[in-house]
């Protein structure tokens, strides 16, 4: 089973992931997650994508799809993969697109999460207060969403027009948005 998983930020991403990756039994993998423990670790990468992340832009394309290859290519990976937060550009899109292929493989579902604006920015804002995530600020945030609804929003034709789309409501209870989810990618990847 190979998944995706996209929304706007605060639509609940990494939360349902964690729950839809559990369900079909493969690795959730969240390219956020990875720049953040870099950046907690201080690592090379850490520090050269710690002001991007601050400033909500998008890492560069080429560093994004080398951590993504190099994850993708470890055996964990083999029955599949649930990606949370990539592709995020076109440039990623036919990267993926690419990497699956020379590989005899594709996509089985891409989730998108819909959740209306005014809520994404105050669950964001509540979830600042929660995690304190250095990039959960009224500025930032701002950014972050106009970053998606120009760059990323748009990614979902290209996943609509190969029939992959699978567009949850993404308001309501965690628990219900999990078990809507569920059910409407079930009967997308039943045979
Ligand atoms: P997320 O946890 O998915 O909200 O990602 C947090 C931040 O990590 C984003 O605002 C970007 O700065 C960076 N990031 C995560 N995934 C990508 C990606 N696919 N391409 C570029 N930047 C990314």
């Amino acid at each position: 089973m190979r998944l995706l998983i996209m929304g706007a930020p605060g639509a609940g991403k990494g939360t349902q992931a964690t729950a839809l990756a559990e369900r079909f039994g493969v690795p959730a993998i969240s390219t956020g997650d990875i720049f953040r423990h870099n950046i907690k670790n201080q690592t090379p990468l850490g520090v050269k994508v710690k002001s991007i992340l601050d400033a909500g832009e998008y890492v560069p394309d080429d560093v994004t799809e080398e951590i993504v290859a190099d994850r993708l290519a470890q055996p964990d990976c083999e029955p599949g993969f649930l990606l949370d937060g990539f592709p995020r550009t076109m440039h990623q899109v036919h990267f993926l697109d690419r990497y699956l292929a020379d590989r005899g493989e594709g996509l089985d579902a891409v989730v998108s999460l819909m959740v209306e604006p005014e809520a994404l920015v105050r669950r964001l804002l509540a979830r600042a207060e929660i995690e304190g995530r250095a990039d959960d600020n009224e500025d930032t945030i701002r950014r972050r969403m106009e970053v998606y609804a120009g760059q990323t929003a748009p990614l979902l034709f290209h996943y609509e027009n190969k029939g992959l789309l699978v567009d949850v409501d993404g308001t309501g209870s965690v628990d219900d948005v999990r078990a809507r989810m569920f059910s409407q990618v079930e009967a997308h990847v039943a045979p």
